[in-house]
């Protein structure tokens, strides 16, 4: 049986995970389809619990199940430990590591009813479907890190690593995930000024006849964090190193109305594992306010990439937008003469269009 590992992790994990648990056990139902699920903790709770936020027996099951759905990692609370215990440096890249997730896939896609909750105009965000490709085990975060003393302070040390086949295999996801779609691929990085973009620019130009049908541009990172808010439509695919995809896929969220929208699929080794792209949100958990649609929709690219259920993804994400027609919003995403629902609330009603 298929097998989903879950882990809700910290802050607004709890509460958006259920949501979207419900909502494929909604399906199991509907489509006459079963799957197992385990769950496991992980990031500050798993800390609290069993003193480290990726405890072996979290990373175990993950190994050994077919996805893994997860909420978010984080908090206040934890800022102060030690860097290898804190929840994201602790739990949350080693744990991509592990399972070989190399590439993140980011859908930006603005609902049309959701087109007038995005600080930028209707016209330039309604029916924007860009797909971001982030690079995620490789760069800057994953490079060699360094503190020591100097006379007057600290020297501090972060570097920025890539290898030829780390940008290779990324790249060639992009190219054919452009052959599927509108056929042309964005590749960011700071060439004019980083040797390890240069060497990116290179080894995805190299690729490039071999999809002679995809169209390929490169665009520096500070040019297309002004593009993604000034023409965000021109783009199809984009892919690019980890924290320049970290940082433009924010940037990009808000222009689908909230961060709280944006689901991802990270996906390269055997496992792949879905999550939605906002973090712990500590200001609004515990108090049913977070919005579930990123971590749904989570689901509904689980469904589609790990288990190759087209017609149940497409059930759940024309759920959300039915939903969201009928004038139903969470706080992050409400509007005048709408009616505002909570966190438990936005499940059910998916369920309900379900
Ligand atoms: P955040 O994404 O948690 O929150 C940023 C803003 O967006 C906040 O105002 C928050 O209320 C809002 N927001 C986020 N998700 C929302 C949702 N579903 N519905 C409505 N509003 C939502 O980012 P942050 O505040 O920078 O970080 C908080 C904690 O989360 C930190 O500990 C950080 O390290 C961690 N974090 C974890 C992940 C992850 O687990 N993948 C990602 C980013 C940040």
């Amino acid at each position: 049986m298929a097998k989903i590992a879950v882990l809700p992790g910290d802050g607004i994990g709890a509460e958006i995970v259920p949501q979207a648990l419900k909502v494929i056990k909604a399906v199991e139902k509907k489509f006459g389809r079963h799957f197992e699920f385990e769950k496991a903790l992980i990031g500050g709770a798993a800390y609290d619990q069993k003193g480290h936020p990726l405890p072996e027996e979290t990373l175990a099951l993950c190994k050994k199940s077919d996805a893994v759905l997860l909420g978010a990692v984080g908090g206040p609370q934890w800022e102060k430990l030690p860097v290898e215990l804190r929840p994201e440096l602790g739990a949350l890249l080693p744990l991509r590591k592990e399972l070989g997730l190399y590439a993140n896939l980011r859908p930006v896609r603005v609902f049309p009813q959701l087109a007038d909750a995005s600080t930028l105009k209707n016209e330039v965000v309604s029916n924007l479907d860009i797909m971001v490709v982030r690079e995620l085990t490789g760069g800057l975060y994953f490079g060699e890190k360094k503190k020591e003393a100097i006379d007057e302070g600290f020297r501090v040390v972060d570097t920025l690593v890539y290898t030829t086949p780390e940008i290779k295999r990324v790249a060639k996801l992009a190219f054919e995930l452009a052959q599927k779609r509108r056929g042309k691929v964005t590749s960011v990085d700071k060439a004019n000024v980083l040797e390890s973009s240069r060497h990116w620019r290179e080894v995805v130009a190299g690729l490039a006849p071999e999809y002679p049908q995809v169209e390929l541009e490169h665009m520096y990172v500070d040019n297309c964090a002004m593009q993604l808010v000034r023409a965000p439509k021109q783009f199809d695919v984009m892919v690019t190193e980890n924290m320049f995809g970290d940082i433009l896929t924010d940037l990009a969220a808000q222009l689908t109305g909230s961060i709280g929208m944006l689901p991802s699929a990270s996906v390269g080794g055997r496992v792949a594992l879905y999550e939605p792209i906002h973090g712990s949100a500590p200001d609004l958990a515990g108090k049913n306010l977070a919005n579930p649609l990123a971590t749904i929709l989570s689901a509904a690219m689980m469904l589609r990439i790990t288990f190759n259920m087209e017609e149940e993804a497409r059930a759940v994400e024309e759920a959300v937008a039915k939903v969201l027609a009928k004038g139903y919003r969470t706080g992050d995403i409400m509007q005048p003469g709408m009616k505002q629902v909570g966190t438990e609330e936005m499940g059910d009603l998916v369920i309900n269009e379900l």
